[in-house]
């Protein structure tokens, strides 16, 4: 009798937990269906789920810990540009594999299952548009694309907007992701560093304002060249920004390095980069500082930067 009120305990208790375990999977499955379907997006920071769509509204920054979760290139330029203002350049240029590159597949193959995936050609957006106004050369890094790596593709389409934007006088963005060059593009990879650099020396020797902002992550040959040679580099908050990667560093020095090291704090505090701002401030500072290093030659501005001269002359 006691035995079997011993079991039949036992089985109640056993029963309370194979439900809840199942409703604890149901509650899980759910969850994980919603996430999968977009509806709702899980920090990988801090693990406060947010509606996507409020999240989309702050820009794909964490309204709980300001985590700033990827966004590509399509979304960076809404961000960035002013409504029905954007002309996108080159889009034809499409990449070549000239060295028949071949690592675990085929490089032809990795590019075709990447376009088709994603649907860009390659990994950088060009184009022309207004920020609050003033006209801009804008150049956008998607990191979806085979790690936003430089190859021809990605240095010829930044080279040519630079040149436009130098014939325009226009001031020249760079949004950069990218885990550096593309390595199954060898040495034309690596050309594309000198080639846009001497672009950019072209567009700074007619005074012309350069900007790059350097997001999480910046790094390799991209670091080595156009994201370092900004008139004012800003970074975004905790983004990771450097040469070579922590563990070849680690194992070459045979040295611990400390826990901020490549992050966009650390590189402000040793003077690498000029300010960080925050996504939902970008475009506003953005237009600030074009609009202070820039004056748009139009008439009144034009007669306010020749009285500003002027007036500067007299008081030496
Ligand atoms: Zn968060």
């Amino acid at each position: 009798m006691a035995n079997n009120e011993e079991s039949r305990g036992l089985k109640s208790l056993l029963d309370w937990f194979a439900n809840r375990r199942k409703s604890g999977n149901i509650n899980l499955e759910r969850q994980e269906r919603e996430i999968a379907d977009g509806l709702w997006h899980k920090c990988p920071k801090c693990g406060v789920l947010t509606y996507t769509k409020d999240l989309r509204a702050n820009q794909m920054v964490c309204t709980e810990c300001g985590h700033h979760n990827r966004v590509d290139s399509d979304e960076r330029i809404r961000q960035l540009i002013d409504h029905n203002t954007w002309r996108p350049m080159d889009e034809h240029l499409h990449p070549t594999d000239p060295l028949q590159f071949r690592d675990r597949k085929p490089y032809s193959d990795r590019l075709r299952e990447t376009q088709e995936k994603i649907g860009l050609i390659d990994a950088v957006k060009t184009g022309l548009g207004q920020i609050n106004g003033l006209p801009v050369a804008l150049g956008v890094m998607d990191f979806r694309f085979m790690g936003g790596s430089m190859g021809s593709v990605v240095g010829e389409k930044l080279t040519r907007m630079i040149e436009q934007a130098t014939q325009r006088r226009y001031p020249v963005l760079i949004v950069c992701t990218s885990g550096g060059a593309r390595m199954q593009e060898g040495m034309l990879s690596l050309m594309q560093m000198a080639k846009i650099s001497a672009a950019l020396e072209r567009h700074r020797q007619e005074r012309l304002l350069y900007i790059p902002i350097l997001t999480n992550p910046t790094t390799g040959g991209v670091t080595a060249s156009f994201a370092m040679l900004g008139d004012i580099i800003i970074a975004e908050p905790k983004a990771t920004i450097g040469f070579a990667g922590r563990r070849v560093i680690e194992q070459t020095l045979r040295e611990k390095l400390p826990e901020d090291f490549q992050s966009a704090e650390d590189l402000l505090k040793h003077g690498f980069i000029d300010d960080i701002v925050p996504r939902t401030q970008l475009k506003n500072t953005l237009a600030q500082l074009i609009a202070l290093h820039q004056p748009v030659l139009t008439t009144p501005h034009m007669v306010l930067w020749e009285t500003m001269s002027l007036s500067s002359t007299v008081a030496e």
